[in-house]
């Protein structure tokens, strides 16, 4: 089949129309694009900061209709997240971690994504959309949603103390999963126009400057600039998890004495497995949590891409067509 999108040719080049040909394998789903969120990562993708990986048809955080595929009966609305296949058969795929899997596929990197008419996933990575949920205003919880739900469901319980650093495209989702999940959350941000927003999104506190020490038992770092660590790690409280998820070119620096002595962690996490995006999507619907969206038509990539590049959206660029 046919499918036409937008594609990069080379680094910090302009999207232009593309057009491809590609057939569905048997365990795969055509999924005709309505909604596409723009993250960052498409933008880095494009700016070549991973690599090499043109043309570069971007966009992974898809919202359309099945057109043809397996065990999906055609118009089911469904998402496509970061992640659209992998082995299927390593022990990683077998207990349902499938992120990890070493044949990871990304959406858009070695694959052509959902800047386009259609996008092509294997079934495991296609989710049917709750009916509650808008299609643009879902869209960003395919990527941002999912990266920032999986380290609350590991780590949060009602009551946990979870600073979420940084009010953007993923902050300001952290916020909103956390105050659902009866989490006392604090937003953390440089700026100060942004307190009455993170306290609408659940937000209890918000603070911009430095935390107190022992005052959190999660702290999400959404953004990638670089963090004074021994501040954070003091601000942990003891047992406390530090979960980077912003995709911060510089290294994440900790000294060992706070990890030792307060029994501290240090993670990252990123999307989210196949069971674990599906319940982020359910329990968006069931407690109303969604993306604040600017949604542009999907002729508009260039400005879109932008848009996100510059760091001003409120809070996520969302194509449509
Ligand atoms: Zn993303
Ligand atoms: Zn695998």
């Amino acid at each position: 089949m046919k499918i036409e999108g937008y594609a990069a040719s080379e680094a910090k080049g302009v999207l232009t129309p593309f057009e491809y040909t590609a057939e569905p394998g048997k365990d795969e789903v055509v999924v005709r694009v309505t909604h596409c969120g723009i993250c960052h990562s498409d933008v880095h993708l494009a700016d070549g900061d991973w690599g090499e990986f043109f043309p570069l048809v971007p966009g992974h955080e898809v919202v359309g209709e099945v057109e043809q595929g397996a065990g999906f009966a055609p118009g089911t609305r469904v998402g496509v997240g970061w992640q659209c296949g992998s082995c299927g058969t390593c022990e990683w795929c077998e207990a349902g971690k499938e992120v990890v899997c070493a044949e990871h596929q990304g959406t858009c990197m070695g694959h052509h994504g959902g800047f386009a008419s259609h996008v092509i996933a294997q079934s495991r990575f296609v989710f049917p959309m709750p009916p509650e949920l808008d299609s643009a205003s879902a869209a960003p919880l395919l990527c941002a949603g999912a990266t920032v739900y999986t380290p609350l469901k590991l780590y949060a319980r009602p009551g946990t103390r979870v600073a979420v650093i940084g009010i953007g495209g993923l902050g300001h989702l952290a916020v909103q999963f956390a105050g659902k999940m009866d989490c006392e959350v604090t937003a953390v941000s440089t700026r100060t126009d942004k307190e009455a927003e993170a306290k609408s999104y659940g937000a209890a506190h918000f603070l911009v400057g430095e935390p107190g020490s022992r005052s959190f038992d999660l702290v999400l770092n959404t953004s990638t600039a670089n963090m004074n660590m021994e501040i954070w790690l003091e601000a942990l409280r003891p047992e406390g998890v530090f979960a980077q998820l912003g995709a911060a070119p510089q290294p994440v620096e900790v000294a060992a004495f706070p990890l030792i002595m307060g029994y501290r962690s240090v993670t990252g996490s990123g999307v989210a497995h196949p069971a674990v995006l599906q319940e982020m999507l359910e329990f968006a619907a069931r407690n109303g949590v969604k993306a604040q969206v600017q949604v542009m038509p999907m002729d508009q990539c260039n400005e879109a891409m932008a848009v996100t590049r510059s760091g001003s959206a409120r809070y996520r660029v969302v194509l449509e067509r």
